[in-house]
């Protein structure tokens, strides 16, 4: 009996026609013509097109995005109106969370229950930012030079702000690079993954709807090498985040020195997950299976390394394997499934390359690899995948696969572990299950990452910090520490005799 949940209306109706650009307030096709194909990575099937813009799409997008930042009413409006605005923009994305989720399962093929939580954390992190608007404060410093002087500072917001972000995510990914910009004033534009657009550009027109002004959010569809690297590259960009792998990371460092962009990166992991065995076990198991198959393996933090302890590896692993091989692969749109598809044919050749490469240098597959099954033929499936006998110097140990494959590798004491999880040039997430509070901590805080999770994993929030020590990134997404990212401090002195 077919579960398959019926594609949205307005998901139908909004994909059916090809896919503009929002630059200065107008939807725009490239300058130069051109489109890209959109495809369903669970079908093959092409959904539709969208404008595929170039370097001088760019500068059109800076140029709106630096008129509405000198020249706009948006820096200047009073703080409650700015977040009445985001908060105004909040109720419209949860009055078309449904149509959002669909276009991600559509776009990026995970499961509808996941995406749907996306759309409401979308929603839950405008709130958020809305929330700060009306709080960005200085300091009064007391001063020590001689004479009457008063010290204080201000902050202002950057300028215009650019965001470049992959398709694991879509929606979420992007909205991470606007809300806090604009709590505090700035202009941004963004660009999505040229595979999966869809979400960010309903949100442009939600944005439209909302009534904010017209060159604050700005999105320019298209590839990386030009539309990423020329915002990158581009001297009237003040700020530049950025998600995605850590070698595309470090071009954009590059080319940010054009001008001294401030930068923000969040960038690839391979994150350990330690069993102890004082863990509660059933926890354990799903926290072990959940933190590395959830979104199909392709999360920044996913739990790719799991380390169990001697004394329970043997019948951990293969529990493990139990539980996994029951997760169903499929469709999306399909309420059973747990596992989509990979993004596209080359990150399943990516994936699929990672386990032959294990298995040459001597691990073992307990379950998963290619899913080879009829109804699976068309779209980029790969099965919950757990790799034994790995061991730290393999390369499925140390290089991020992002799909559903996890390496597990026995240790033998806390001092063991500790040093084995941070063998690694990643730094972006760890997880620890123990029953043994002091252990946990002491874990935790041995753990050089950015985020620990203890009994549980994949928890994120928009108060909560997150990044990544070493080279899973700079700064910090979400929190207060957001807005330290998109804004200046400026410190005026005044002599008062
Ligand atoms: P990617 O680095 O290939 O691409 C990410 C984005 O950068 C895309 O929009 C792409 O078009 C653009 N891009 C590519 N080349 C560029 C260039 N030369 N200049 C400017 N932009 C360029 O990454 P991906 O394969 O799309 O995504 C997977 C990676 O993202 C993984 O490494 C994953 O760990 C990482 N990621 C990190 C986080 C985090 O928060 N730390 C979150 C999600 C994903």
């Amino acid at each position: 009996m077919s579960t398959l949940i019926a594609l949205n209306s307005k998901a139908i109706q909004f994909t059916a026609k090809p896919l503009k650009m929002l630059i200065g307030g107008r939807w725009v096709d490239a300058i130069s013509g051109k489109r890209t194909e959109i495809r369903n990575p669970a079908t093959g099937e092409l959904i539709t097109t969208a404008a595929e813009g170039d370097k001088e799409d760019v500068d059109l997008a800076v140029a709106a995005a630096r008129k509405a930042f000198e020249e706009g009413p948006w820096p200047k409006m009073k703080p409650n109106e700015r977040a009445r605005l985001i908060l105004k923009l909040a109720d419209l994305i949860e009055e078309n969370a449904e149509e959002l989720a669909h276009l991600d399962t559509l776009d990026y093929g995970q499961p509808v229950s996941l995406t749907r939580g996306f759309a409401a954390a979308a929603a839950d992190n405008f709130r958020y930012y809305a929330g700060w608007a009306t709080k960005i404060t200085g300091e009064t410093i007391p001063s020590s030079t001689p004479g009457n002087i008063f010290n204080y500072t201000i902050r202002e917001p950057i300028g215009v702000c650019a965001g470049i972000v992959p398709w694991n995510a879509p929606l979420m990914n992007a909205i991470m690079k606007i809300s806090a910009p604009l709590a505090v004033g700035n202009t941004v534009i963004v660009k999505p993954s040229e595979e999966t657009p869809i979400s960010l550009l309903r949100f442009a027109e939600l944005v439209q709807e909302a009534g904010f002004p017209d060159g604050v959010v700005n999105i320019v569809t298209g590839y990386g090498t030009t539309v990423g690297a020329a915002l990158a590259s581009h001297t009237d960009v003040d700020k530049i985040a950025f998600t995605g792998s850590t070698s595309v990371g470090k071009q954009i460092i590059q080319n940010s020195a054009v001008n001294i962009k401030k930068v923000t990166l969040e960038l690839g992991g391979k994150s350990a997950h330690i069993i102890f065995a004082d863990s509660d076990y059933e926890i354990a198991l799903a926290n072990a299976a959940n933190s590395i198959f959830f979104n199909s393996g392709q999360v920044c933090f996913a739990g790719s390394r799991l380390y169990i302890e001697n004394s329970i590896y043997d019948k951990f692993l293969a529990d493990l394997a139990e539980y996994s091989k029951n997760y169903k692969v499929g469709n999306g749109f399909d309420k059973d499934t747990v596992i989509g598809p990979l993004i596209s044919s080359k990150q399943k050749e990516c994936v699929l390359n990672y386990l032959d490469i294990g298995l040459k240098e001597g691990a073992e597959m307990l379950i998963g690899g290619d899913a080879r099954e009829a109804d699976l033929a068309n779209g980029h499936f790969v099965k919950p995948t757990v790799m034994a006998n790995v061991h730290n110097e393999m390369t499925i140990a140390k290089e991020e696969i992002f799909g559903p494959v996890v390496s597990a590798m026995p240790f033998n004491d806390i001092d063991d572990v500790i040093k084995q999880a941070n063998n690694t040039v990643y730094g972006l997430g760890g997880g620890i299950c123990t029953t043994d509070i002091r252990k946990a901590h002491k874990v935790a805080h041995a753990l050089r990452t950015g985020n620990v999770w203890i009994n549980t994993y994949n928890i994120t929030e928009p108060g909560s910090p997150f990044g990544g020590y070493k080279q899973s990134g700079l700064g910090r997404e979400n929190g207060a520490a957001s807005i330290d990212m998109y804004t200046e401090i400026k410190n005026i002195w005044v002599n008062l005799e």
